[in-house]
């Protein structure tokens, strides 16, 4: 409900006196109090016996218990896929791809519940699980249904054949999403699945296998083993494994290519970023700016794709920063649950200390912050969009990924300099140019060195677009034929 204000010209001048009443979700997320593995098609207790909480970032309350798949348990997976392969390759393409549209139709009928789940787990605002994470992943499983019956299309000619047990790891920023990105592809391909999500977030992996039993999926297509870092690595060296496809920090994805040095199996890496988003004197900047705050608070910036380093011409940078602190002074930050947060909760303790030490050393550095000022929730895990002004390319707000709503700014003259600015970087996974010249868009796309570019839009998702990256963003790429490619032999 509005606050009175005292007078119409008051009103006008002080127009954040208005307030919003909270306007929480309150569809039931179904949650279970303790959950098993999902192996050969049924939950189970793990073999390890041990179990970890999940606690939600909103209020640091715990969720449920998550089963701590061992080593025993991961082979367990392992040889319940093994098992799969040969019936499940062996189905005619067409009748895969009807388990795959019944699961994105299941999705599609249970998606508010989910979306409360992954908000509920992962801290980030539910119109955005709602509108973005849940559409998407049913998208995903809804393209590559399409792809099950016309595998020979991919092989220029050749026969192609799925590689076998595929072992698949998953980071926590986008937990159903990423599952999808992963699953999709591989199921259609004629793969079977031992996957691991991400510690903090099992939750909403864990509420899939329901779906995947109510789709009538043969058991062992799809096992589910969840645990931390020892659990993804057993996953990772499994003798079994055809394949290993894994989203996470580059730091853990290198350790995984040194694990699989020598070995005959097939390895895929979506790594981190540190994405340039170009702006242009000619760009419309009041697009420019809302593109510019998707770029980087979307899912309060824990998206590797995220343009965390805004590149302005200096001709506008005043006249862009002077925008953006406007804007940002209007975000909502708080409740993930309600309906009208823009930035939700940080996804754990342990993110949101790395988010400060970054600051910190931006602020130490010598680079101008600006936090508007907000109110953040006496529980939970929260923190302010943050903008850094005058960063240099030594910075480390310019070089590291921050995987926080924390934005570095610096300026260029030319397009040359804005290039050679965006590519000095070990990252190249995406980024950004805001322009009115339709020819500087693809001037800049062919010096960019990163696997999406977006012009005068930012974070847009399809399934037939293939996602990934280049130098220490990874290899291999999702979505479209070229992510079909990377499950097929
Ligand atoms: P992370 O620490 O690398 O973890 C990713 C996954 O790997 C988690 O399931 C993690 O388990 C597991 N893991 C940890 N140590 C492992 C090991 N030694 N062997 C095998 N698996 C291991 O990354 P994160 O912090 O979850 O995610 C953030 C990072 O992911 C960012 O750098 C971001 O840019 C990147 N990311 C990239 C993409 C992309 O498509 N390129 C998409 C999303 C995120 P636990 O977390 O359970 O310990
Ligand atoms: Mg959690």
């Amino acid at each position: 409900m509005p606050a009175k204000p005292k007078s119409p010209a008051r009103e006008l001048l002080f127009g954040d006196l208005w307030t919003y009443d909270p306007a929480p979700e309150t569809a039931d997320p179904n949650i279970s109090a303790r959950y098993g593995l999902f192996i050969n098609g049924r939950f189970s207790a793990p073999k390890s016996r041990k179990y970890f909480p999940s606690v939600s970032p909103r209020d640091e309350s715990k969720l449920a218990e998550i089963a701590l798949a061992g080593p025993a348990d991961v082979d367990a997976a392992y040889q319940a896929a093994a098992a799969a392969f040969p019936a499940w390759s062996g189905l005619p393409g067409a009748e895969r791809g009807k388990f795959l549209y019944r699961i994105a139709r299941l999705l599609q009928d249970r998606a508010r519940e989910f979306a409360v789940a992954e908000t509920l787990d992962g801290g980030k605002p539910i119109k955005e699980s709602r509108d973005f994470d849940l559409p998407v992943a049913a998208a995903h499983f809804f393209y590559h249904a399409g792809w099950a019956d016309k595998l020979e299309y991919l092989g220029h000619g050749k026969p192609v054949r799925p590689l076998g047990v595929v072992g698949q790891v998953i980071p926590w920023n986008f937990p159903l999403l990423m599952l999808a990105w992963k699953l999709a592809p591989a199921l259609a391909a004629g793969n079977t699945v031992v996957l691991k999500p991400a510690e903090t977030t099992s939750i909403t992996a864990l509420k899939f296998a329901s779906v995947l039993t109510d789709a009538g999926l043969p058991p062992g297509v799809v096992n589910i083993v969840t645990g931390a870092g020892e659990t993804g690595a057993a996953v990772v060296r499994h003798p079994l494994a055809s394949k290993i496809a894994f989203t996470g920090s580059t730091e853990v994805g290198k350790a995984i290519q040194r694990a699989l040095a020598g070995t005959d199996r097939k390895l895929t890496l979506e790594l981190g970023g540190k994405a340039a988003n170009i702006v242009f004197g000619d760009a419309p900047l009041d697009q420019a700016v809302e593109g510019i705050v998707n770029g980087i608070f979307f899912n309060q910036g824990h998206v590797c794709c995220a343009g965390s380093r805004l590149l302005v011409q200096e001709s506008v940078a005043a006249e862009v920063l002077a925008r953006l602190k406007r804007r940002i002074a209007t975000l909502r930050v708080g409740d993930p649950l309600d309906k009208n947060t823009d930035l939700g909760a940080i996804n754990s303790r342990e993110q949101l200390d790395r988010i400060r030490g970054l600051v910190a050393s931006g602020v130490e550095e010598g680079a101008t912050i600006y936090q508007p000022e907000c109110r953040l929730p006496a529980k939970g895990w929260y923190y302010p969009p943050t903008l850094f002004s005058g960063v240099s390319q030594s910075h480390r707000v310019a070089n590291e990924e921050i995987f926080g709503p924390v934005l570095s700014i610096l300026t260029f003259r030319t397009p040359q300099e804005a290039i050679e600015k965006a590519n000095n970087t070990a990252y190249g996974l995406s980024a950004g140019v805001w322009t009115d010249k339709g020819s500087r868009i693809l001037w800049m796309a062919d010096r960019l060195k990163a696997g999406v570019v977006w012009a005068n839009t930012y974070n847009k998702f399809d399934p037939a677009s293939p996602f990934g990256g280049f130098k220490e963003s990874g290899f291999g790429r999702e979505g479209g034929r070229q992510g079909m490619w990377d499950y097929l032999g």
